[in-house]
C-alpha cells in the first residue's frame, strides 16, 4: 500500500526544523512521499504574512534535500479559508487506497480540536506529532483526551521519535528584522532566496 505524508503549514519561511521532522517522518513511517503543503494567502486584509508566492518560492527549494519530498499548491489555489479536512479530501480522492498521514508540530496537535470536522478528520488520516519545545502530550485539552488515548493504542496517533530541532519561523524572522543572521536554521537556497528577495529585513 502506498503511504502518503502530508505537512501542512505557513512555511514563512521553511526552515530545518520542517526538514529534519519530514525527513524523520518519512523515515519512521517508511513513507514514499512527503507533500508539502504551503497556505494561501490569508483572506482577510491586516496579515503580514509573507507572500504565498515567496513562500511556495522557498519551499520549493528545500525539495533538493530529500528525494521522498513534494510540494503541492493545493492549499493556495483554493480561495478563501482553507481548511486541512477539505485537503485531505482532495489527497483521497487523488490516491484512493493509499494510507494518508498528516504531519504536525505538538503545538499544532493541542489546537487539533477547534479543527473543522476534526472528529471525521481523524478516521480518515493517520496522524504523526513531532515533539516542539515547552510542549506536551500532558497539555492536551480535555476534548482530545478520549481520541489520543484510542489512537495511540490503536496506532492512527504516532509521536515521532525524532529528537527536539528547537527553531521556529517567529525567531527566525525576528532575527532577521533586527539585521542578524538565521543561516544556521536554514538551507543553504533558502538562506540565498531571502538575501536576494530582501526578505524580512526592515
Ligand atoms: P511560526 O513561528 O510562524 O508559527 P513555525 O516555525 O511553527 O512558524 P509553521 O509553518 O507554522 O512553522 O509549521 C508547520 C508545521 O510544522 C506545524 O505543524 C508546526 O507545529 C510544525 N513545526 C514547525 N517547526 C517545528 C519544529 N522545530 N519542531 C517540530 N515541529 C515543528
Amino acid at each position: 500500500m502506498k503511504k502518503i505524508g502530508l505537512f501542512g503549514g505557513t512555511f514563512d519561511p521553511v526552515h530545518n526544523g520542517h526538514i529534519h521532522i519530514a525527513r524523520a517522518f518519512a523515515d519512521e513511517l517508511a513513507l514514499e512521499l512527503v507533500v508539502f503543503l504551503p497556505a494561501g494567502d490569508p483572506y482577510h486584509k491586516d496579515s503580514t504574512q509573507t507572500s504565498a508566492r515567496h513562500r511556495f518560492a522557498m519551499t520549493e527549494l528545500v525539495m533538493a534535500a530529500d528525494a521522498r519530498f513534494a510540494v503541492s499548491d493545493c492549499d493556495m489555489v483554493r480561495e478563501g479559508a482553507t481548511y486541512t479536512f477539505d485537503t485531505v479530501q482532495i489527497f483521497r480522492q487523488q490516491f484512493p487506497g493509499a494510507q494518508l498521514w498528516w504531519l504536525l508540530g505538538m503545538d499544532s496537535l493541542l489546537q487539533l480540536h477547534t479543527w473543522k470536522k476534526w472528529q471525521t478528520l481523524v478516521q480518515q488520516v493517520n496522524i504523526a506529532v513531532a515533539a516542539r519545545q515547552g510542549e506536551s502530550l500532558n497539555r492536551a485539552p480535555r476534548e482530545l483526551h478520549g481520541w489520543i488515548g484510542e489512537a495511540l493504542q490503536n496506532g492512527s496517533l504516532r509521536l515521532l521519535n525524532a529528537p527536539m530541532y528547537d527553531v521556529s519561523s517567529t525567531a527566525i524572522r525576528n532575527t532577521l528584522a533586527a539585521g542578524g543572521s538565521a543561516d544556521e536554521w536554514l538551507d543553504r537556497r533558502v538562506a540565498r532566496y531571502i538575501g536576494q528577495q530582501q526578505l524580512y529585513r526592515k
